[in-house]
């Protein structure tokens, strides 16, 4: 059954491959439009210390409002900027109204930006992060960018100093996506990462499955012996919290603990009740 599946997918792939080239191109094109049109805008999703449930910050997560497709999720939009080039600018306008935004909570929350491969490969990155504090006025510790291993493979020491000098500002760096990638265990070593943030699939049924356990259990040693706190992804349920909490990992962040939503809707954990002022496509749509 899966063989005849797998053919299925091929041919369809093979057969519509010329639409699929046309398509990329049509949003490739959209894309580096939409930030003037101001077609984006951040959701936060709350990070909180399992042991007290106290609230330490939220990842800022992007969302693009396509003016006749509606919400396109990152999943699909960011590979394709990458590929483009216009994920230059896109993550310069992440990078922006996250820093402003986080710079007006009464709170001194962090906030999580995710940075992708080509930003840290970019030579100009670390003067982008700096001047973007000085002018958001947000203190560099409240920062803390969130790079997947696959962003560090492609040049090792350009990687590499990129984050020395983001460190070196004081800005925090996280391993995002923990066990996904390649090489995970020689990344750690390698890279002066502040904390680790296990991936969402090994925290699915954690509570229930033994071999995951076992993983979760293990990353949360190399935590432990490394120095760096455990963030896990992706906890939809209380059974799930239950175990990271008798587990002893530090931080949580999934839909159990709270969904990703407009800042808006956090004013009691900011401090903050005014609307914002940068985040575009949301604010047009407050407006409207
Ligand atoms: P990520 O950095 O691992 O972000 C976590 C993803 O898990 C988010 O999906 C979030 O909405 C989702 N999530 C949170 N809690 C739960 C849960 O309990 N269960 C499940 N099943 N999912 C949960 P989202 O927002 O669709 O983002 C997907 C990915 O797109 C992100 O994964 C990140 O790699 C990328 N992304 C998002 N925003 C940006 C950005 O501004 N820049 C870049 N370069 N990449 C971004
Ligand atoms: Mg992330
Ligand atoms: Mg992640
Ligand atoms: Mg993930």
């Amino acid at each position: 059954r899966a063989k005849t599946e797998g053919k299925d997918t091929y041919r369809y792939f093979e057969a519509s491959m010329g639409a699929e080239a046309r398509d990329k191109r049509v949003m490739e094109h959209e894309l580096r439009q939409a930030v003037a049109r101001k077609e984006f805008y951040l959701v936060y999703q709350p990070q909180k210390e399992i042991s007290s449930g106290k609230m330490v910050g939220f990842e800022a997560l992007i969302r693009w409002r396509h003016p006749t497709r509606g919400d396109v999720p990152p999943t699909i939009f960011i590979p394709v900027a990458e590929d483009s080039g216009a994920i230059g600018q896109i993550g310069e306008w992440v990078l922006t109204a996250a820093c402003e935004e986080a710079a007006r909570w009464e709170n001194p929350l962090t906030v999580a930006v995710n940075v992708s491969a080509v930003q840290l490969h970019n030579p100009n990155f670390s003067r982008k992060v700096h001047e973007t504090l000085l002018n958001s006025g947000l203190a560099p510790g409240r920062l803390e960018l969130e790079i997947t291993e696959t962003a560090l493979v492609k040049d090792m020491p350009r990687a590499l100093a990129t984050l020395r000098q983001v460190k070196a500002l004081g800005v925090r760096v996280a391993m995002d996506d923990f066990g996904t990638g390649y090489s995970s265990l020689s990344n750690l070593r390698a890279f002066p990462f502040d904390k680790i943030k296990i991936d969402g699939s090994f925290i699915k049924s954690v509570d229930k499955n033994g071999q995951v356990a076992a993983i979760v259990r293990a990353v949360l040693g190399l935590g432990r012996g490394l120095g760096l706190p455990v963030l896990a992804e992706g906890v939809e349920t209380l059974g799930e919290l239950k175990f990271l909490d008798a587990e002893a990992c530090e931080i949580g962040q999934g839909y159990y603990i709270g969904r990703p939503g407009l800042i808006e809707e956090f004013s009691e954990l900011t401090g903050v009740d005014a609307p914002t002022v940068t985040n575009d496509a949301a604010g047009q749509r407050n407006r409207s």
